[in-house]
């Protein structure tokens, strides 16, 4: 938003009189020295009459959005039936970090399905930091899949990595996943959206939160009818955890932008010893669900075997996170 001031107003009175209403503001001249103030993000939503009858004010304009799309999403998604609402259980995604063999990936789908989990994740083409790791199996791994989680009573997600591949993902998956590294790759992002099918959007390891808006806003242009956020933990300076979990972002696109937004706590940290905290924290923080890396034998994973969970450990934070939330009223401060 943006205040306009009378020529003779005092700048530093009407920017006390904002604060005193909860709005802080940086002042910046306009074209032919007219005094403006900007009002920062996190303060209060006060309406335009209002601020127009403080004195010193001419006039007041709201500053058009630049990701509409991402505004106009409710609250919640719905992915065959799956709901990611803020009235409704945590959706727990679960699987192992790949898809590994066919009996593999239908013996954890049929131990989460026991459980109750009802989303099967695994990764066919996998986005690996070298190319000399395990990269995935590619197609045959998105049958062993969509098989395990039609035979469990599962809804699937799965990761496009390319272009390429994501038709025929968007054909065996429910929710595609675009990742963290493909978070800025503005044409995945379309050919993703142009599929029709919801979007789960990993933020960027060093994506703002405009960035991360503006993603699914390609998404949604490009025709997903919807997208769920996915906190997935952010670039840190220590090596003791694999990233740093972003609870805040969470709380922001939950509590002030109203979006659906789940928390990966697996890739935040790396480590299996911390999952449980984290998963807690996020649904305390806002999250609607939680997408966790499973695997019955970790230490043979293809893939992302320190932070494998096993199905008891998964257990007990199905059991942590079930207990009713007190329903969080959406934050004054926008
Ligand atoms: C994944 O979920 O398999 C994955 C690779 O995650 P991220 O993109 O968050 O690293
Ligand atoms: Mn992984």
């Amino acid at each position: 938003m943006i205040v306009t001031l009378h020529r003779d107003a005092d700048v530093e009175r009407v920017r006390r009189a904002l604060s005193a209403l909860g709005l802080w503001t940086t002042p910046f001249r306009g074209g032919g020295g007219a005094r403006h103030l900007l009002v920062r993000p996190g303060s209060a939503t006060i309406d335009a009459a209002t601020l127009a009858g403080v004195d010193g004010v001419a006039d007041v304009a709201e500053s058009p959005s630049t990701h509409p799309r991402v505004d106009a999403l409710p609250p919640e998604a719905l992915v065959e039936g799956v709901r990611f609402a803020p009235d409704a259980p945590p959706v727990v995604i679960a699987g192992p970090c790949s898809v590994e063999s066919r009996e593999h990936v239908a013996d954890v789908a049929a131990r989460l399905s026991a459980l109750g989990v009802r989303a099967l994740r695994g990764g066919a083409f996998k986005p690996r930091t070298s190319p000399y790791e395990f990269q995935g199996r590619g197609a045959e791994a998105l049958r062993f899949l969509r098989d395990a989680a039609d035979a469990s009573g599962m809804i699937v997600v799965s990761e496009a990595l390319s272009e390429a591949d994501a038709p025929l993902v968007a054909e065996h998956a429910d929710l595609v996943q675009i990742g963290s590294r493909n978070m800025h790759a503005s044409a995945l992002l379309r050919a993703v959206g142009r599929l029709g099918r919801p979007v789960l959007l990993k933020r960027g390891m060093a994506a703002t939160l405009e960035e991360w808006l503006h993603a699914a806003e390609y998404c949604l242009d490009a025709g997903a009818p919807s997208v769920v956020f996915c906190e997935r933990g952010i670039r840190g300076f220590d090596v003791n955890t694999r990233n740093l979990l972003d609870l805040a972002s969470v709380a922001l696109l939950r509590h002030v932008h109203g979006l659906p937004v789940v928390v990966d706590p697996s890739h935040a940290v790396g480590r299996r010893d911390l999952i449980a905290p984290l998963a807690r924290a996020a649904v305390a923080a806002g999250a609607l669900g939680l997408l966790v890396e499973v695997h019955d034998r970790p230490g043979e994973a293809l893939s992302d075997g320190p932070q494998a969970l096993d199905t008891e450990t998964l257990r007990e934070i199905l059991d942590a996170i079930a207990a009713p939330s007190v329903p969080p009223k959406r934050s004054a401060l926008r």
